[in-house]
Formats: C-alpha cells, structure tokens, sequence
C-alpha cells in the first residue's frame, strides 16, 4: 500500500493539468493491456480499450462476459483543478508606471480564494498549438532548475486598506496577474538623453525568449492552453506518513484510485469503466465535459464494435440506464479549527475511510442526485465483505454553502449513482490535505465496486 501511496504523489507532482493526467492515465492504461478504440475494430468479453476525448478527459471500458444492455460498473471521477489560466492575450508589459515589469494575465479557473495565490511560487504548464498544428508542450517551474512564477502582494506595512476588506475583496481578479520579468537595464534607464528603454522593449525580450526557446510567437498564444499552478511536489504532512499534502488532489486523488482500481481489475461479468472527466470545476461545461454526450458517445462507440442483437440505440440506453456508478469526487474533511461550519455527526474525517456522500447540492438539496437507498445497501453490503471501511457525510451544516459533483449528469441516463470518495482537508487551497489511509480505502473500495455482478 505504501507503493500506491507513493505512486499517486508521484502522480499528482508530476500532472497538475487534466491534459498531463489523461496523458498519464493513457500511459498507464496501455501498461495495463487498454488500447485506443480507433485501433480496434470489434471488441469480445476481457477485451479493455480507452477513449481519449481531445487529450483532457479519458473513458476506459474493460469488456465484460454479461450482455452490455445490463448496465456496467462505472467509476467516475474528475481530472480538472482550480488554478489560474492565461488569457488569449496573456503577456503584457506595465506601460503606466514604466516598471519594465511584464506580466502573465490571467483569469482563474474554479472555486479559489484569490488571496492565496499572492506572493507564492508557482508553475507555468500547457500546450500552444501552432497554425499548422505542430503542438508545443510548455512546463515551468517544477524542475530544480528551472524558474517559478510569483503574484505580488502587498507589504504588511503599508496594507491597512487592504487589510480592512472582506478577503473576497482583498485582491481583484483582474490583479492576478503573475510577474514574467523585469529585464534590467539600469543604464538605459537613467540615461535620459538616449532614452534607451522603451516600453514595450522588455516584452518584446520575453516573446523572443519564447521564440528562440519554444518557436512560438504572440499570435500563436491566442491557440494555447497555459495554466499556472503551485510550484512543488506533494509531500508526507507531520509525522508517520499518514497525512498528504498536495495540489489537486480534489479530485486527482478519486481519479487515480479509480484508474489503479479499473486497470488492476480483472475482466468480470458486468462491463467495468472508469470516466476522467474534465471541467468539473465550472460545472462540467463543454465537449470534454460530463455535461456533454461524452458518456453515451463513448458507449455508442463500444456497442458498435460488439457483437449486440437487437437495436443499437436502444442498446446503448439500456446500457447507460441499467448501470451502477461511484461519482468520485471529494468531501471536505472535518476541521476542529473551524467545527462550527459541520454537522457533527454527519461529517467526514482524515484516516476513517472513503465518505458516502448519499446527496449534494446546497440550499435544500439542489443541485444534487440522491443516491437510491436500494444501491447504497448494495454498494455496503460490497464493502463489508470486503473490509472496506467508509462514513457518511456531508459537505457542511444546512445552508451552510454546498457543491456538486459529476453524479447528476450520470443519473441524467437513468443509472444509480453514488457519490463516494476521499475526504481532503483545505479543499480547492493550492495545497489541500488527504489521510495515505482513507486512499487506500479508497483504491479498495473502488476495486470491490468494480467487482459487483
Ligand atoms: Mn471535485
Ligand atoms: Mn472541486
């Protein structure tokens, strides 16, 4: 277990992207026998093929022996994270105050609290496609010896005005916007008569930095991808191992479990799938999103490669209506510091095992799936026999606040979907807290699931 352990901190330091992590889950999945559909003309019992959805979000399918109209066993979890995107017109240099700063501007992505994201390192990683397609991977910052990136602050001294705001207040959007460089140029600076320093000269010296470097110009910036996240590997917290701190782990942590689960797995009678699904955090929006026909287009392409009778459209239904599925997405944990937020005794805590989550949603519910009573009672019978241990929480006190998960989208099909994953302390902070026991629960929880017939 211990291996898992380290295994996923490698995994979540080394994919801070959903590209990254799709990436990986396809390097992963092909150790594990998985092919890319497109490479496969008809699928059979024991066959395991993946779907890649424009490199940001993955559906892996391991055939099983049982009619596929009788439903699958279905893990789904979400590779996307808060963090900071560049804008299409990302560079600029500071033209008011002459500073010679240039800037990254950004607009954020997700649930965050702007204030954290000051004055602390960060990493530059993501694609720029070029016009004639050529793609150009960029990671900075996570490397000893590259740089890191870095929003400013303001000093203590000076931020009483600051400091009287609502923290919503604190830092603007618009002002998340993380410091590139400043070339200096003292000489030119001062020497006024040849008024050496232009603005715009500094910029300038980033874009050809960035051509000579990568090829690419400031035209090309407008196709790109580029994400700013915390610099830095995920690390043990306090003593005995027990405790991970790392960035993105809501809901890396769901996702790569899920995956170990899935590939690990053998073929059994129902059809086993895992979803890794993209934009979450925005609410599941766009083509690589669970509010998309993601799900049902990947099954359509499964029941078109197996030998099915009857209607296909209608197989696909079934299908999709019939099945089981664990949306994987993170609860919060319990916080002593902070009790009066939870309900007691219905909260999830570090190292009790994988969190039920029967509902989500806020202000009555909203929002969420409720999860049948007849598939919880399935899913803990699965588990007792198992000796997985998991609690039943929920996010917060009523009206507390709330959140959602992927779980609705799925029971859009008409298929039993639970909410069950890992609890994370410091949920959407660049550093968010997990309990090594609770993914191991985790990891096992999912396996048993995936083995129901
Ligand atoms: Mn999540
Ligand atoms: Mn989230």
């Amino acid at each position: 277990m211990e291996r898992l352990i380290e295994n996923y901190m490698d995994f979540i330091s080394c994919n801070k992207t959903e590209r990254l992590c799709a990436e990986a889950s396809v390097r992963i999945a092909e150790q594990n026998g998985y092919r890319n559909i497109e490479d496969v003309e008809s699928l059979k019992a024991g066959d395991k093929v993946y779907i890649n959805k424009m490199g940001k979000s993955l559906i892996l399918f391991n055939i099983g022996t049982d009619d596929i109209s009788k439903g699958m066993n279905i893990l789904g979890a979400h590779i996307d994270s808060p963090r900071l995107d560049a804008k299409q017109s990302p560079i600029y240099e500071d033209r008011f105050y002459k500073s010679g700063i240039v800037y990254l501007n950004t607009h954020y992505y997700g649930g965050i609290k702007k204030y954290q994201w000051l004055a602390t390192p960060l990493a530059l990683y993501g694609v720029v496609i070029k016009t004639d397609g050529t793609r150009v991977n960029i990671a900075i910052g996570d490397d000893p010896e590259d740089p890191v990136f870095c929003i400013s602050d303001i000093l203590p001294h000076i931020a009483q005005d600051q400091m009287k705001k609502p923290a919503s207040e604190i830092v603007e959007g618009e002002k998340l916007d993380a410091i590139l460089t400043v070339y200096p140029n003292v000489k030119d600076y001062h020497d006024k008569e040849k008024a050496a320093y232009k603005i715009g000269d500094n910029k300038d010296k980033v874009m050809k930095f960035l051509d000579d470097k990568y090829g690419i110009n400031e035209e090309d910036l407008a196709s790109a991808e580029l994400e700013l996240v915390p610099a830095g590997k995920a690390r043990y917290l306090g003593f005995g191992k027990n405790l991970i701190l790392g960035y993105g782990q809501d809901d890396r942590v769901c996702a790569y479990t899920s995956l170990i689960a899935l590939a690990e797995g053998k073929a059994g009678k129902r059809t086993n799938c895992c979803i890794l699904s993209d934009k979450e955090e925005i609410g599941s929006a766009g083509a690589t999103g669970m509010n998309s026909h993601l799900l049902d287009n990947a099954v359509a392409e499964v029941v078109a490669r197996l030998d099915v009778k009857g209607n296909p459209e209608l197989v696909i239904r079934r299908a999709l209506a019939n099945s089981d599925m664990l949306s994987s997405d993170v609860n919060s944990a319990f916080d002593p510091l902070n009790a009066n937020l939870y309900d007691f005794y219905n909260s999830s805590f570090l190292g009790r095992g994988v969190v039920f989550n029967k509902y989500t949603g806020s202000a009555g519910k909203r929002g969420a799936s409720d999860a049948n009573p007849e598939f919880i009672a399935k899913v803990r019978n699965q588990l007792y026999k198992n000796d997985v241990y998991f609690q039943n929480a929920e996010l917060s006190k009523v009206d507390v606040g709330g959140g959602g998960t992927i779980a609705h989208y799925a029971a859009e099909y008409g298929m039993n979907v639970l909410d069950c994953g890992v609890s994370v302390m410091s949920m959407h902070a660049l550093w968010e807290v997990t309990s090594a026991y609770d993914i191991e629960q985790a990891y096992r929880c999912y396996k048993a699931f995936l083995e129901l017939e």
